[in-house]
């Protein structure tokens, strides 16, 4: 290295370089004393952890009774009149902090009334895993570095191959969330398909309109935004048509294109429903095209008997996406990539430094740095292991049952409930609904009943369109969610609908 190069000038120690480039010791124990600030003593740890213990306690006690909503009066402005400074404040300010500004408003996705979007989860098991895997500073990247950390990934990874019904062989990784995945996914199969940037203008992927916009944004992000993107049309009940599927994969072929990816849906996100999987990846095999599935939302359903029912098919996708983060109710930040050939992984994500020759092993585990985006990674698998570990599966598989049947006995609710038109029947827990009004335009009544719903707060819900039409969508998700909320909500959502009519 050459040392002539360091600006010397722009440090304030710059007089205490002695000619033979040495340094005073002075200088280092000084140094030394306020940087030993960043490991706290025995005193000051005793208080983080008791005022950050009781900040948690304080959280959990309400969190059932706080609004699932609690519109912005952009309070957290106020974050902004504390800015980063040289010196610290006490543990108990800065926790105030946090409490004023953060933990007010917004979603409260741990409300057990939270029906929004894909509800998250939050299990408080997580946040210990999470905690210890910020204490042990485990590098969960290289096998060599951590095996246990790298183990346990895998472990976490053959344990979901297993519950979707994936063979022996099939890999994967855990990655931040679902859109992240996705992206894996799209760029494997790219690979996979030898696709080159001149083909891209002709290679043709196909999903509905209710695909998650991420699988769009995945496209573009992997420099493919001139593929060609089909809408394969519906069969009236929100599922992609196979017969269409087929037909527009022979129109494509016949015109020269390069149909390369279906990707089917196990739950949208829009309505919870399920594409036909079994069926689609028989057409996918028979044309020699990709099958991803995005199962983000609902592949974990395949944890309960009800689900799986559903998800017939799951197994034979090449590729599928779960988050964690959803329906195992983790906190957010944990997706999963699964491949059905985990050797497809490594073309698209390898690569590694001369600097990494240290770290290589013969061990039989997949180093998720190899393939994967991440090099450092969190050590996501702990807040996942430590809950199945002290948990065991069976909470898991009764909380997705139990959602299940939560929705379809709120969809028997509002069919009951003058004047709602509830959508098709749930595939796995979401049901759409909406209110048609004795006069005046049903989509501006939903608008404004939702807007409402929103200033009450009490509940959460959001709303979407089918086509032209404007629907509420009621996404039972939460693993605080049982059946006095839902009862709880309807009740809320009868009186709203009331008041907004006057
Ligand atoms: C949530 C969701 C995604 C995106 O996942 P993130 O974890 O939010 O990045 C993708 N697909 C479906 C079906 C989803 O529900």
């Amino acid at each position: 290295m050459n040392h002539s190069s360091i600006d010397t000038a722009s440090l304030n120690y710059h007089h205490t370089l002695t000619a033979n480039g040495g340094v005073s010791v002075d200088l280092l124990a000084d140094l030394e004393k306020k940087s030993r600030l960043l490991e706290p003593s025995q005193d000051e740890l005793d208080k983080l952890f008791t005022k950050t213990e009781h900040y948690a306690r304080q959280h959990l006690a309400q969190v059932h009774d706080t609004p699932a909503y609690v519109k912005s009066g952009d309070r957290s402005i106020g974050l902004l009149s504390s800015p980063i400074t040289e010196t610290g404040i006490s543990i108990d300010d800065t926790l105030n902090l946090l409490h004023d500004y953060v933990d007010h408003e917004g979603l409260n996705s741990g409300s057990p009334r939270y029906l929004g979007y894909i509800p998250s989860g939050g299990i408080v098991h997580s946040a210990f895993g999470d905690f210890l895997a910020a204490i042990g500073g485990r590098y969960a990247g290289v096998f060599h570095s951590s095996p246990g950390a790298v183990r346990m990934e895998n472990m976490l990874v053959r344990w979901m191959a297993e519950v979707v019904g994936y063979p022996r062989g099939a890999g994967g990784y855990l990655a931040s969330g679902g859109s992240i995945a996705n992206l894996s996914a799209v760029i494997t199969a790219r690979e996979a398909h030898g696709l080159r940037g001149s083909d891209y203008d002709r290679a043709v992927i196909y999903m509905t309109a209710h695909t998650h916009h991420c699988v769009d944004k995945a496209l573009r992000i992997a420099g493919m935004g001139s593929s060609i993107l089909r809408r394969v049309p519906e069969d009236g009940r929100c599922r992609m048509s196979p017969e269409a599927l087929e037909k527009s994969i022979a129109a494509d072929k016949a015109s020269g294109l390069d149909p390369w990816l279906i990707v089917g849906s196990a739950g949208t996100t829009n309505t919870g429903t399920v594409d036909p999987l079994a069926d689609l990846a028989t057409i996918a095999r028979s044309n020699n095209l990709w099958f991803h599935v995005d199962g983000a939302y609902g592949a974990f359903f395949a944890l309960c008997p009800e689900g799986q029912e559903v998800l017939t098919g799951i197994n034979q996708s090449d590729s599928l996406v779960l988050d964690p983060h959803k329906t195992l109710f983790l906190p957010f930040g944990t997706g999963a990539l699964l491949m059905r050939d985990q050797e497809f992984l490594g073309p698209a994500h390898g690569g590694r430094g001369a600097y990494m020759v240290d770290m290589d092993s013969d061990a039989n585990e997949l180093s998720p740095a190899y393939v994967s985006p991440e090099l450092t990674k969190h050590f996501r698998g702990l807040r996942m292991w430590l809950p199945l570990k002290v948990l065991g599966v069976a909470p898991f598989r009764a909380a997705l049952s139990e959602k299940i049947y939560l929705a379809r006995y709120a969809y028997e609710r509002l069919k009951a409930m003058d004047g709602i038109q509830v959508g098709p029947y749930p595939d796995l827990s979401i049901v759409t609904y909406r209110y048609v009004p004795p006069q005046g335009d049903p989509n501006e009544f939903n608008r404004s009943l939702v807007k409402s719903l929103h200033e009450d707060g009490r509940v959460f819900m959001t709303s979407t369109q089918i086509g032209s039409t404007v629907v509420l969508r009621m996404a039972v998700g939460s693993f605080r969610t049982h059946r006095q909320d839902i009862d709880q909500s309807l009740d809320i959502l009868n009186h709203t609908i009331g008041h907004v009519q006057k």
